[in-house]
Formats: C-alpha cells, sequence, structure tokens
C-alpha cells in the first residue's frame, strides 16, 4: 500500500463504521499522526481512523485485514523508538477515544488496594487522577502521564518512575480486553481467580507493542497511596558512590518509592531553565533522587540516613532533603525536566537501556570516549534514568544523521559488553529489532514468529516493530513493500550492523 492509496472500498467502509468525522485523510489533520515526540522519527499515513469504541475497532480491524491493509495502533503516540509510527501509507487507528474511567472498586485482599476498569485511550495522568478522587493510587508514573495512553503504556510495558517499588506495567494489569487482527474480541478483562487454564493471553500481549492485538479496554491494580513522603538529592563524585548510596538508603529505610540517576550534564541543562530552583551551587558528576515512604516521621527517617551516608560513603559531596510537596516537587522537577529540555535542543539520539549493577558506573564513565570514538566528537551526551532498575537513558545531541548508525552500534555493543540489555523500558519498536538477536536466544524468536504467524497470519498488525526478520526472509513478516517512505530512521533502526 502506497501513500494515499489505500483502496477506495475500504475508506468508504471505514468511514460508515466511525462517522464522517472520525476518518481523516486530509494531510494537514494527519500530519500530527505521522512524526513522533522527538521528531526522530516520520512517516506517512493512507488516513488515520479514530474507533469510539471496542465494537468500532474490530470492525476496522476486520475490513483491513481482509485486504491486507496494514495497521499501527497509536495511543498518546509518546512512544520512544518509533512504534507508532506508520510507514507506507499504513492505517494509523488511533485509540485516543477509548478513554472511559470506570467505577474505582476497593478491594480488601492484600495484592492490591483498588482496581479500575479503563478504556485504552485514557491518559495515564487521568487514570492517576481518577484513582487519587477514591484515595487510591495507580503506580505507574513517568513525565509524559499527561499524553501517553493506558493503551501505549500496555503495549509497551512501560516502566517508569515508580518502577522499583512497584514493577512495570505488566505487575499492574488485572485484566484486559483486546481485539486480533481479524477483529475477534478477546474478553480476558475479569478472568476466574483460579485462571490457571490454558496460556496466559494477557501476559502475552503486555508488550507486545501493537504487533499481536489491539488493546481496548484494561483492568488495573490500584494501590493505598503512602501517608507521608520524603526525597532526597544526593550530590556524589561518581555513579559508583550513587549505587552505593542507594544500597544504604534501602538497607536503612527499606524499599525505595523512586531511586532516579541523574548526571552533570542533563543538571546543568535543566538549571539552565528560566525559574529552576538548584539546590548545589554546581551540578556535580552525578546525583541520586531517591523517594521514600513512612509514617508522619519518614522526614526525619531519611535525613537521619543521609546525614549517616555522607559520613559514611566516599565520594558523597552533598544532600538536601524535602519533605512538604513544594520541596519534593522542586526536588522532582531536576529529573522529570530531562527529557522535555533535551528535546528543546533538537533531534536527539534516544537510546534506553538496561545494565547490571557491576558494569553500570564504568559503562556510564566510558560513554563520552564512546561516543566521540564512533563519530560523535561534536556531540553531546546526556545519561539519566531509573538506577532502582538499571535501566538507563543515553541521549546523544548535536549529532549529524550519518553518525547515528556508528554511535548507536558502538553505545548497544558496549551494553550487551557488560552483560546488559540494549532493550531497555522504552521497548523495542523500529529502533531495535535487529538487536533483539543479541539479547533472545534463536529458539525463543522463533516461538514469538510463530505466535505472531499465529495471531496476525497476514501480517497487519504494525509490521516492521519488534520482531527482526526470519532468517532468509527478504522483509518482515506481513511488511508492505512500497516506495520509499519518509521515515528518517529506515536506515537506522535496524540493529547491529
Ligand atoms: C517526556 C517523556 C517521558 C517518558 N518517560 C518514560 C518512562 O519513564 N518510562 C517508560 O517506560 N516510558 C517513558 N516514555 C515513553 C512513553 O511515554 C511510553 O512508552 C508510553 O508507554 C507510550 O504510551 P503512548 O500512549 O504514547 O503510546 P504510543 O507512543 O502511541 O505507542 C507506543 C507503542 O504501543 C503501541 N500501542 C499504543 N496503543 C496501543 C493499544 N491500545 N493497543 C496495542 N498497541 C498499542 C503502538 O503501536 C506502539 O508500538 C516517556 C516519553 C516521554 C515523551
Amino acid at each position: 500500500v502506497t501513500p494515499g492509496s489505500l483502496p477506495t472500498g475500504l475508506l468508504a467502509d471505514l468511514e460508515a463504521v466511525v462517522g464522517p468525522g472520525h476518518l481523516l485523510q486530509d494531510p494537514s489533520l494527519r500530519a500530527p499522526y505521522e512524526v513522533d515526540w522527538t521528531g526522530r522519527w516520520r512517516g506517512s499515513a493512507g488516513a488515520v481512523v479514530r474507533p469510539g469504541d471496542t465494537a468500532e475497532v474490530a470492525a476496522v480491524l476486520s475490513r483491513c485485514h481482509d485486504r491486507g491493509v496494514s495497521v499501527v495502533p497509536q495511543g498518546g503516540n509518546t512512544g520512544l523508538v518509533g512504534g507508532a509510527v506508520p510507514r507506507d501509507g499504513a492505517l494509523v487507528l488511533s485509540l485516543a477515544r477509548l478513554d472511559h474511567l470506570g467505577a474505582v472498586h476497593t478491594r480488601p485482599d492484600g495484592g492490591a488496594a483498588g482496581e479500575v476498569v479503563v478504556g485504552a485511550g485514557a491518559s495515564l495522568g487521568a487514570v492517576q487522577d481518577h484513582a487519587r478522587a477514591a484515595g487510591l493510587r495507580y503506580p505507574v508514573d513517568l513525565a509524559a502521564r499527561d499524553t501517553a495512553t493506558i493503551g501505549g503504556t500496555i503495549a509497551t510495558d512501560a516502566g517508569g518512575l515508580g518502577v522499583v517499588r512497584h514493577g512495570a506495567t505488566r505487575a499492574q494489569v488485572l485484566g484486559l480486553e483486546a481485539v486480533l487482527a481479524d477483529g475477534t474480541v478477546l474478553d480476558r478483562l475479569h478472568p476466574p481467580l483460579a485462571d490457571g487454564l490454558g496460556y496466559d493471553l494477557r501476559g502475552l500481549l503486555v508488550g507486545s507493542e501493537g504487533t499481536l492485538a489491539v488493546v481496548t479496554r484494561a483492568r488495573l491494580r490500584l494501590v493505598r497511596p503512602p501517608d507521608h513522603l520524603g526525597v532526597a538529592v544526593v550530590a556524589t563524585e561518581h555513579v559508583a558512590a550513587a549505587l552505593q548510596v542507594q544500597r544504604h538508603l534501602a538497607d536503612r529505610l527499606g524499599p525505595l518509592e523512586a531511586s532516579e540517576l541523574m548526571t552533570r550534564a542533563g543538571l546543568s541543562l535543566v538549571a539552565a531553565a528560566p525559574g529552576v530552583r538548584t539546590p548545589f551551587a554546581a551540578p556535580p558528576p552525578a546525583a541520586l533522587l531517591v523517594e521514600v515512604a513512612g509514617d508522619r516521621g519518614v522526614g526525619e527517617a531519611l535525613s537521619a540516613a543521609i546525614a549517616e551516608v555522607v559520613e559514611e560513603v566516599r565520594g558523597v559531596h552533598d544532600a538536601v532533603v524535602g519533605t512538604d510537596a513544594a520541596d519534593r516537587a522542586a526536588l522532582w522537577h531536576l529529573r522529570e525536566a530531562h527529557t522535555e529540555r533535551l528535546a528543546e535542543g533538537g533531534v536527539v539520539l534516544k537510546l534506553d537501556v538496561v545494565l547490571p549493577e557491576p558494569g553500570l558506573p564504568g559503562f556510564v564513565e566510558d560513554l563520552d570516549g564512546l561516543v566521540r570514538d564512533a563519530g560523535g566528537s561534536d556531540a553531546e551526551v546526556v545519561v539519566f534514568g531509573h538506577l532502582g532498575v538499571g535501566d538507563l537513558h543515553v541521549n546523544v545531541l548535536g549529532l549529524a544523521t550519518g553518525r547515528v548508525p556508528a554511535v548507536e552500534a558502538a553505545v548497544l555493543e558496549a551494553v550487551v559488553a557488560a552483560g546488559g540489555s540494549p532493550c531497555g523500558e522504552h521497548g523495542v519498536g523500529r529502533q531495535k529489532p535487529g538487536w533483539l538477536e543479541r539479547v533472545r536466544a534463536p529458539g525463543e524468536l522463533a516461538a514469538m514468529r510463530a505466535v505472531k504467524a499465529a495471531l496476525d497470519p497476514g501480517g497487519v498488525l504494525n509490521p516492521g516493530v519488534l520482531l527482526p526478520p526470519a532468517p532468509g526472509a527478504g522483509s518482515l513478516a506481513g511488511q508492505q513493500e512500497g516506495p520509499a517512505d519518509h521515515l528518517v530512521e529506515d536506515q537506522q533502526g535496524q540493529g547491529p550492523p
């Protein structure tokens, strides 16, 4: 299917399903759906269709399936690996209108304080507010909360700021409703409590990045909000000291609610924005932000533990503790503003990776040199991330497009060499299918391809995302052939050279 060439009969059918206002064909209306949040991934859509409920999603999918037309599910379009960006004139299936928020139910059992059923298009922030209004909390949180959708966070198994305490999105999904490529609706919203029979379809769909089915509704676990919170930012000489501080504080205070790493380049960028309150005279080489929960005395307990850390851990420069809401927010801003500040500086190469603890400090220390040696001598490297789970966001600014493949390969090779994973919480998307082959055994990849072929035999759902081409295959299963598209990453995102 080439850009603008979706079969006329199909467009008329889709319009009959969703109504004329929800089939977008005009280039100016399609445009925001054709480029990602960073501006790095661009493509072209034959049209954008915006169904209003599960039945409409099913009708759209079955009509596309019958005609072999590729469909790219899209939520808030905040994903950072190009997975929601259409290519070669595929149809964008926007889930934004499925934003229903069901009633919050409290539950007496220990696994969850409550639960709620929401539409896939509800924003993360709307779900958080909805839970908060009922005295509970949805524990997934990330800086794109006002735009990212529940469906997108499920499809990417988003981690985020609370991952060290509550786990990634997978741990919050109690039930799912989803639609297969051929329009079959799978209703696993309320599986029986003793649901040990058969395959775990819910588990299979979380993290499948829109390649196996379209998520339409989810039943989510809610937790009790902490009574009191304390936040500290500890300035250190290097990342190794930040890791030691993290260990010490977790031993002393119990599970941390959040544990985030920042480094000098990122802190300098954030501090340069007008009106930002910075706790240190000059940005330190590394800084650890920790949040802890507890009773009324949590602030004192945190301050006492921080005093010990300053005394006992070598390489700690300074520390600041915030207990009231304004101080906590000011400290969190230092970390949360990173992605937006980076985006203001132009198109950024983003590599989200996971490192095991022993290799993590050395990896960060070597990054500048690695990037320079791979041809990025003019580039600036900003690294930050969820230290509690070893997930690092490597950002390379000011890199000429032609240098991207070499720099990407050098950084990801170093991750693999350190025993880490080149694919972190942002997923695989269009950026890293080839890298999946480096960390998944051939048998596992064959099993994944078999699952894809069974659930989406026509290969219409998100072709080119997540799975690398099968050995010997010229193109990804189901990928439409067509003239060169404008996907900026076309030549760059398939993996190791
Ligand atoms: C400022 C900022 C901060 C971020 N911080 C974090 C972070 O801390 N942790 C983290 O993990 N990510 C983070 N991200 C990345 C992003 O927000 C997450 O990946 C999020 O889960 C994407 O949600 P979305 O609705 O925007 O999905 P989209 O970008 O629209 O889609 C992402 C993928 O999911 C698929 N998809 C979307 N909706 C559905 C559906 N209903 N059914 C099936 N497939 C679907 C798409 O096809 C695509 O492959 C951040 C992004 C930004 C811009």
